[in-house]
């Protein structure tokens, strides 16, 4: 059982418990998420045979690194293991150098996206995630554990952590909060909350708990599609959750935390692209406080095709001549396979 998903409060008990003292909590909370330990050995505070007995329960084993590649602009696609009973599951983050300029953006952001399930069990036809064997979620210690172990490979801070890698963070919501608590927590990496954007592809009761619980992080839907029949084509569990509740969530998110969603939208050439589909994304966007991120598909799907550069640019254009916030993301680690809806632990895309 690893202490690295545990609040402070859980530390403080669980050290009591073996009759030390409180401020161990403390000690340990600060070297693992402050300053990313990844053993007990390497906590010289704590008395030798502390450590050596937490070393040997595993109460700080990690990830391990299966396979990593990194694109020109520095983006790196890692395939990492998580440890557990049986076969090690498999998953993927990514360490994205730098993003597309818009408001806002600095030089030298360093996101990054880490996944919250091992597969999903969402088929948005365009994932490639969602073609995996689905095994199961990741708990809060395996979730902030691939920014940790990021970091150190390539040793540096990550500004910005995205919940957009692999799996539905509203179906593994309790795991997901707690660790977006824990990177935010201030004697943590003490990541601001603006900084921490969790992203779901439109569970619609997720999004009403996240507005109820007042959760300060970004709030991202992947809309994809603006037409009510339409966009179960792509994203079937859209019969669960239609675009109109989804609406009316993310109209309620809005209102009721002062801040504003932002909608990612795949641009699918033949499907989601054409004038119509820009004037209902428009009026989605007018009914309430949002902006749009516009994503290049980046995947090989039957009948469906990348747009062209001209194609993406005039979709965007409509957008933004209607007054819309709509940036284009690109596709950071496409040539790795480490781009949006690519994560499908295949080594041969890099
Ligand atoms: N399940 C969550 C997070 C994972 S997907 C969600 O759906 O939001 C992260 C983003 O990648 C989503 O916005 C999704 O719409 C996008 N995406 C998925 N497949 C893609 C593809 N083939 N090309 C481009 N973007 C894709």
């Amino acid at each position: 059982m690893s202490l690295r998903g545990h609040s402070l409060a859980e530390l403080e008990t669980f050290f009591v418990e073996r009759s030390e003292p409180r401020y161990r909590a403390a000690q340990v909370f600060a070297r693992i998420h402050r300053l990313g330990a990844r053993s007990a050995a390497e906590m010289t505070e704590l008395p030798a045979m502390l450590r050596a007995d937490l070393d040997e329960e595993s109460a700080f084993r990690g990830l391990g690194v299966e396979h990593r590649a990194v694109d020109e602009s520095g983006t790196e696609k890692f395939i990492l293991q998580v440890p557990g009973e049986g076969a090690a599951r498999r998953i993927e983050a990514v360490w994205i150098a730098a993003e597309p300029r818009d408001e806002g953006a600095q030089d030298g952001r360093r996101t990054v996206c880490i996944s919250c399930q091992a597969g999903c069990t969402l088929d948005c036809t365009f994932c490639a995630t969602g073609t995996l064997p689905f095994q199961g979620n990741l708990s809060a210690a395996e979730i902030v554990d691939q920014v940790y172990l990021l970091e150190v490979l390539r040793n540096q801070r990550a500004s910005n952590v995205v919940f957009m890698g692999m799996g539905e963070p509203f179906h593994n919501y309790e795991a997901v909060l707690a660790a977006a608590h824990l990177l935010h927590h201030p004697d943590g990496a003490g990541l601001s909350a603006r900084r921490i954007t969790i992203s779901t592809a439109g569970v619609v009761t997720g999004i009403e708990r996240f507005t109820d619980d007042g959760q300060p992080f970004n709030l991202a839907i992947s809309l994809n599609h603006p037409d009510p029949h339409e966009r179960v084509g792509i994203m079937p569990h859209d019969h669960r959750y239609p675009l109109e509740d989804l609406l009316g969530a993310a109209r309620r998110y809005t209102r009721e935390s002062g801040r504003r969603v932002t909608f990612e939208y795949v641009m699918i050439s033949g499907v989601n692209m054409e004038p119509r589909h820009a004037g209902q994304l428009i009026e989605i966007t007018r009914s309430m406080r949002s902006k749009v991120n516009l994503i290049p598909l980046n995947t090989d799907v039957a009948g469906m095709r990348q747009p062209s550069a001209q194609e993406a640019v005039r979709f965007q254009t409509r957008l933004v001549d209607a007054g819309v916030h709509a940036f284009n993301r690109g596709s950071p680690g496409r040539e790795v396979g480490g781009a949006c809806g690519m994560l499908a632990l295949d080594r041969t895309l890099s």
